[in-house]
């Protein structure tokens, strides 16, 4: 037969064959590892399939091989042995390794002859021996050779077929030929597994590669893991994506695939798939397997330090504890060196008391003085402190705190017993006319800082005529000096306007500065009859030693020519009216051409003598610039700059400069003092001396808490005295707020903004109907808002307003209130509250301002007496007016009515405008409002509320919230 020469050569090829088996399979039958006998049947039994047997090697090997190719209709069958499946394999690969000849290589070859065979398979569950019956096999795939073999070299195919799924114990294969020279090298049936593997310290069992599966493993010793790890085994008998890492514990660490103990010396705190770390500094050296190492003696750890981190020694004391008195109002600074040990540690704060000591009883300062930016928890070696009596000593001690400071032996602290020293003299800020004859003047000062009561200072006063200095080329000044501060100068010329300057002089003589020039008239000779009485009575000079050194300064002055002085006796609207102000303004719509109202009241300035220099604010017309003026021959003037912005109408340019024309008829050192005008250029300008400090309003806000009440009420009573000055002349301001109040660097208030006001008209009550426009309605007084009639008193209500925005550091009145809700509350006879730290004289005072009926409300002279009468006696500013705390959180607004009144620590933090805390509270764990009702005072300042003014609200608030009152809140009259 033919089939001999191609069987012969196979036997090289399978001996090559036997040494590249090798893989994660499981072999369930392999033919020629076997090695003997097979056993399986053939069908027919002698012709068709048969064995061949060969020995390679020392081996038995056996093929299966048939060739009957000259006969049609052939179907031979080779059944293998019973092949027993594994639990868990439900597919088996059967790879086949076959040589089949070339029909066309036999000659005259047969029609009969094939080139491929099939595959069969039969499940059962138990082996039937040789009971072969074909239809209990199907069929699994029709076996093609991809090279069939023509020559003596043998093309040997390998297919494989994956067979499945199967259910039963077991299965038989067969072959089935059907005409074809064919020759079976070899049969392997196998099924895949993973390996056991330990994989990122889990160790997984051998699995069976069936489908994808999902296999569960098991930390190696000494390691864990939060969740199962898990991995998955692929059919293709590899291990995927591992699941859940198992680490070392701790003491532990990863070498390969297992855990080791840390060795003496290093330490691994956590499971984690760290590494062992070498002991912190300042510990002992641990041993095998080590955790923690423990601190060597005398350092600790705080119970917040992590067991990485080194161990510390506690702070030494701070060092060189000085303090120095800042030149503001009773402040000190304390400053110090941190402490020599530190314990290298990043959380050293400070704390420092205050204690006045006496022999060696120490007694608390008290709650009055402040500090900035707090006396706990002070990471800079320096707090501010304010509110000092002058004429006492103070002693503090600065304590170092570490997160170790507990363990210390003894408490680290720093002592210093210091009192207020100021080697300057105060400022005289402010000079107001007490009372005024023909012949004489009472002129009193206030100063920039109360003096310390153990310090006499003398005051030095300068005055002349102002007309002077347009007179003579010399100009005389007459020096007064005072050890009180307050003068009568006499033997003055009537009806003559005075300028005055006071500096404040140590007691050893040494001068501070000067205040700015202040103007004074005396009286006309006929008001000295009216006022005669009083002017003998307070004639009675103040009982003072005044010594009147009559200094000729003699100062070479050019004469400086002021063309918009206006007032003379050639002035029409000057009036010698005994019972009428000195003057009265006059309307710029008055004029059928307002450009000669700007003509008449203001100085036109040449352009080129501005600098603009950077936008300092927007105005109702255009920018706002800070810039200098520099008139001819006269030094260099910081100027506030107006400006009218481009693309204006002739009716707003008119309405821009008319504020100048209203400005330019008023002088007084708290009304904003205009400079003079552009008109006679494209960009019209209105020129006003500059104020360093801006808007009232916000410099409050940006000192919330920072400023004691002196001076406050040392700036309302300067508006008081501008407001004055307005309403003695006629004027009605009718948008006095401190948004429209200015600031300059002296800390003096003077008022601005005339855009909005308007002359009263000549009726008996002063009041006029406006032609609309929008009403500030929380500044307004109530009939100003109902029927229109502003007047002095209307202002005067305006001013109360004022009192409180600044008491309350800028806070809006009113708060979130609406207009509506505003206004409502003020016909029910409500009241804004007093503000925090009120002196109660000074709420008594805004509290008349808002008398309903207008002529029981003070005047504007009734105020500046008050407020001076105060200022000159700064204990009756002590009393303190009470503070109604739940007004700050409940306001009589009808939406919050019912239910609870803050749900929730946002909104209770919003309604009492601490709305910057909210991330602190958070961060703290406070964010329930049951949480906030149990804060102490320690809590608040540990959740980072630092000024003092901040933890009052927030500390206030709380103790009304516990009050459950649930009444309204609005102060009522
Ligand atoms: P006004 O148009 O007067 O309301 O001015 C707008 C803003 O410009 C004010 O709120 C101030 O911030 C600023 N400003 C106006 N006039 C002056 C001035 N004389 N000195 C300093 N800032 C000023």
């Amino acid at each position: 037969m033919e089939l001999r020469p191609l069987i012969s050569v196979l036997f090289v090829f399978i001996h090559q064959l036997a040494f590249s088996l090798q893989s994660k399979e499981q072999v369930l039958l392999d033919m020629r590892a076997s090695g003997s006998e097979l056993g399986w049947l053939t069908l027919p039994y002698e012709n068709g399939w048969e064995i061949v047997q060969t020995v390679v090697n020392g081996s038995l090997f056996y093929t299966y091989s048939v060739c009957s190719i000259d006969s049609t209709e052939q179907e031979n069958w080779l059944r293998t042995t019973f092949i027993q499946r594994r639990p868990g394999t439900s597919r088996v690969s059967v790879e086949l390794r076959f040589v089949v000849r070339d029909c066309n290589s036999f000659d005259g070859a047969s029609v009969a002859c094939k080139e491929t065979f099939n595959l069969f398979i039969s499940e059962a569950d138990a082996d039937v021996g040789t009971n072969f019956r074909k239809g209990q096999f199907r069929k699994v795939a029709t076996i093609a050779p991809d090279e069939v073999t023509k020559g003596r070299e043998l093309k040997v195919n390998t297919e494989t077929r994956i067979v499945g799924p199967m259910s039963k114990e077991g299965f038989y294969l067969a072959f089935q030929d059907m005409g074809t020279c064919v020759a079976l090298l070899s049969v392997r049936v196998y099924y895949k597994s993973c390996p056991s593997t330990v994989q990122s310290l889990a160790a997984f069992p051998e699995t069976v590669a069936d489908a994808l599966t999902v296999v569960e493993g098991a930390c190696v010793e000494n390691a864990v893991s939060q969740a199962t790890p898990r991995i998955y085994c692929t059919a293709e008998g590899e291990w995927v994506v591992p699941v859940g890492q198992c680490q070392c514990l701790s003491g532990y660490e990863t070498t390969g695939e297992s855990c080791q103990a840390c060795k003496p010396g290093y330490f691994k705190p956590y499971a984690s798939s760290e590494l062992c770390q070498v002991c912190p500094d300042n510990t002992k050296p641990s041993s095998t397997g080590a955790t923690e190492c423990q601190c060597e003696e005398g350092f600790f750890r705080s119970p917040s330090d992590p067991p990485t981190s080194p161990c510390s020694a506690p702070p030494s004391a701070p060092r060189e504890l000085t303090s120095t008195t800042l030149s503001a109002d009773g402040r000190l600074q304390l400053s110090w060196s941190p402490p020599l040990v530190t314990g290298g540690r990043s959380d050293l704060t400070y704390s420092v008391v205050c204690e006045h000591c006496e022999a060696s009883l120490c007694t608390p300062c008290g709650e009055k003085m402040r500090y900035h930016p707090g006396h706990t928890g002070l990471r800079d070696a320096t707090v501010v402190v304010s509110d000092l009596d002058s004429h006492l000593n103070y002693t503090f001690t600065v304590e170092a705190h570490s997160g170790v400071s507990q363990y210390g032996t003894d408490r680290p602290t720093a002592t210093i017993t210091t009192a207020l020293d100021y080697t300057d003299p105060p400022k005289v800020t402010l000079i107001h006319l007490d009372d005024r004859s023909p012949t004489s003047l009472s002129l009193s000062w206030t100063l920039s800082r109360r003096p310390p009561v153990h310090i006499n200072h003398r005051y030095e006063l300068m005055y002349r005529r102002k007309d002077d200095d347009g007179e003579r080329d010399v100009t005389t000044y007459t020096v007064v000096i005072s050890d009180k501060s307050s003068v009568q100068i006499n033997d003055l010329t009537p009806n003559t306007t005075y300028t005055f300057r006071v500096q404040a002089l140590s007691p050893e003589g040494n001068p501070g500065s000067y205040s700015t020039e202040h103007e004074f008239h005396t009286s006309p000779i006929a008001e000295s009859q009216v006022q005669g009485n009083s002017t003998m009575v307070m004639g009675a000079v103040v009982g003072v030693a005044v010594i009147l050194l009559v200094v000729v300064a003699v100062l070479l002055l050019r004469k400086r020519l002021r063309s918009h002085v206006r007032g003379g006796p050639e002035d029409p609207y000057f009036s010698t009216d005994q019972l009428k102000p000195l003057k009265t303004y006059i309307d710029p719509h008055m004029y059928e051409d307002p450009n000669i109202a700007i003509q008449k009241f203001v100085t036109e300035i040449d352009p080129t003598a501005i600098s603009k220099q950077k936008v300092i604010g927007v105005g109702e017309f255009g920018e706002v610039f800070w810039g200098v003026m520099k008139p001819h021959g006269r030094p260099e003037v910081p100027v506030a700059i107006k400006t009218l912005k481009l693309g204006y109408s002739e009716k707003q340019r008119q309405d821009f400069l008319s504020e100048a024309s209203i400005m330019g008829q008023f002088s007084h050192p708290n009304i904003i003092r205009l400079e003079g005008v552009v008109t006679k250029f494209k960009h019209a300008m209105i020129v006003t001396e500059y104020m360093e400090n801006g808007a009232l309003d916000i410099y409050l806000k940006d000192r919330d808490g920072e400023l004691p009440s002196y001076q406050l009420v040392g700036m309302l009573r300067g508006i008081a005295a501008g407001m004055k000055y307005l309403s003695d002349m006629n004027y009605v301001h009718r948008d006095l707020a401190a948004r429209n109040v200015l600031v300059n660097s002296n800390l003096e208030c003077k008022v601005s903004d005339f855009g909005l006001s308007r002359v009263l008209e000549d009726d008996a009550e002063g009041t006029y109907t406006t032609r609309g426009g929008k009403i500030p309605i929380r500044w307004t007084a109530p009939e100003a808002i109902a029927f229109r009639k502003f007047t002095s008193a209307s202002d005067v209500w305006s001013f109360g307003i004022v009192m409180w925005e600044v008491m309350a550091f800028g806070e809006r009145p009113y708060w979130d209130m609406s207009n509506h809700e505003v206004m409502k509350a003020i016909n029910e006879a409500f009241r804004l509250p007093a503000p925090m730290d009120c002196p109660s004289a000074i709420y008594q005072l805004m509290f008349q301002c808002w008398q309903h009926d207008r002529s029981t409300r003070p005047r504007f002279s009734d105020i500046v007496n008050i407020l001076d009468k105060l200022l000159r006696n700064p204990e009756s500013l002590k009393t303190i007016a009470d503070f109604d705390p739940r007004v700050s959180i409940r306001l009589p607004s009808t939406s919050h009515c019912d239910g609870p009144l803050f749900g929730s620590v946002p909104e209770w933090l919003e309604s009492i405008k601490m709305s910057q805390y909210y991330e602190s509270f958070t961060r703290a764990g406070i964010t329930t409002m049951e949480q906030v009702l149990s804060l102490r005072h320690e809590d608040i300042r540990n959740i980072g509320v630092r000024l003092p003014g901040h933890m009052k609200r927030i500390a206030y608030s709380i103790l009304g919230l516990k009050d459950e009152i649930s009444s309204l809140s609005v102060f009522s009259v």
